[in-house]
């Protein structure tokens, strides 16, 4: 298929912005009209969340802010990619809504030495770039596979920013645009900061945490460096969120994954096959939960920076059940993940029985006022559609532009590169099981 130049797919969005009806106007089909504020949208990803562990947990009246806020929107369970694959590629089809085979992240290490594969890889453009040619702006922070940060109308920060932290200077291309180095790299939490009182949040009540942490030192590191860097970028998204680049605000948090990855097989390992130390399991069992409650509160923060009703996407790029015995090997992550949309065109409450992971681009696209593409091979969500949205969106699934493909990423650099920040990495994908 021929590409169209970057102008032509220009000139198509500023055609589009005119043909879609303006959210507000009940799906009428009037004109937007000039000067409307464009629509923003705030974006929560949350790797590995699912609503296997989700719904128990509500049901018990834990995680206030994620029960809440789905009552206010549609929702539903969101069918990823099987086989199962991995998040950095998972979270790249999400952003640029074409195949693996397209936008080209498919691995983490490349060459005999392992080296991590960095930014320069994107063959597609994702939604910061989609938008920003619209000349509207994103922050995104932590996303897989974005060092070095690359330039995008807004702020991006890298994944690296955990890593690293002993070098006497930060590595080049943390953030861009450069200016805000300093501050978010002052942003990161020392994963060795946490006092006791802090890390008991996890365990059960009673639990002497430092001579737990004497007896289990690995999994206390784990903790100490999955909560830290999911703290960093709390902390950045919040020093970020007054920089006026949230057209698209998209949060991240990785640790929701790692931590299962840590510790759900202490629940999914039943007491009577449990062969080691009953107080260790005891102990670890209740990790991957209580890590959630703290996921929630960070989720009801982030909400909190924005108006009761900012359409908001809350979503994650797979499933957790814990470590199994499928065919060739041990998976843990699970086929579905979640899919939760706040907005006028959908209906609080509402039920999505069919969301795949190709359609949350789609419909992030529309939630932002802008068609998917021809070529990406998802949909914009159709079910529990409110009348606004079932006036709104067949319009705009109709008026699809040809391919965004032309807005691909100018090529960037490497970054700086430094073997022990590489092997920080790997120590990490090897935790996760992603390489040997
Ligand atoms: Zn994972």
């Amino acid at each position: 298929m021929r590409v169209a130049g970057r102008g032509s797919v220009l000139a198509g969005l500023m055609l589009l912005a005119v043909l879609l009806p303006a959210a507000g106007c009940g799906g009428g089909g009037k004109a937007v009209a000039a000067g409307k504020a464009p629509a923003k949208l705030l974006v929560i990803g949350l790797d590995s969340a699912d609503f296997t562990l989700l719904d128990p947990l509500m049901a018990e009246g834990r995680l206030p802010h994620l029960k809440a806020f789905r009552a206010q929107a549609a929702s539903g369970r969101m069918q990823s990619f099987y086989p199962l694959e991995k998040s950095p590629l998972l979270w790249a089809s999400i952003c640029t809504g074409v195949m693996p085979a397209v936008h080209g992240i498919d691995n983490f290490v490349k060459g005999d030495e392992e080296k991590p594969v960095t930014g320069s890889a994107w063959r597609a453009p994702a939604i910061w770039d989609i938008i920003g040619a619209a000349g509207r702006t994103t922050y995104v922070g932590g996303m897989w596979v974005t060092y070095p940060a690359r330039p995008i109308k807004g702020v991006m920060v890298s994944d690296y920013l955990p890593y690293g932290s002993g070098r006497e200077r930060p590595l080049a291309g943390l953030v861009s645009p450069d200016s805000l180095t300093d501050n978010v790299v002052a942003c990161r939490v020392d994963p060795q900061s946490f006092t006791p009182a802090q890390l008991a949040r996890f365990f059960p009540q009673g639990v002497d945490v430092v001579s737990l942490e004497k007896q289990y030192p690995e999994q206390f590191q784990q903790l100490r460096n999955i909560w830290a860097a999911d703290l960093g970028y709390l902390a950045v998204a919040r020093q970020v969120k007054d920089q006026h680049a949230d057209d698209l605000f998209f949060f991240y948090l990785r640790g929701p994954d790692m931590i299962s990855h840590g510790f759900y097989h202490y629940r999914a390992i039943a007491p009577a096959d449990w062969h080691r130390d009953p107080a260790e399991r005891a102990a670890f069992t209740e990790l991957v939960p209580r890590y959630y409650d703290w996921v929630d509160e960070a989720v009801g923060e982030v909400l909190s920076w924005f108006p009761a009703d900012h359409p908001t996407v809350i979503v994650s790029d797979h499933g957790f059940h814990g470590p199994r015995n499928q065919g060739k090997g041990t998976v843990e992550h699970a086929e579905y993940g979640i899919f939760m949309v706040r907005s006028p065109l959908y209906v609080a409450g509402g039920n999505i029985a069919r969301v795949k992971l190709m359609d949350i681009c789609p419909t992030m696209l529309a939630l932002l006022d802008l068609p998917p593409a021809k070529d990406m091979p998802g949909a914009i969500v159709a079910e529990a559609l409110s009348p606004m949205g079932q006036g709104r969106v067949p319009h705009i699934e109709k008026n699809r532009v040809t391919s965004y493909l032309a807005l691909r990423p100018a090529t960037v650099g490497q970054g700086e590169t430094d073997e022990k920040v590489d092997e920080e990495i790997r120590k990490q994908l090897r935790s996760l099981g992603y390489i040997k």
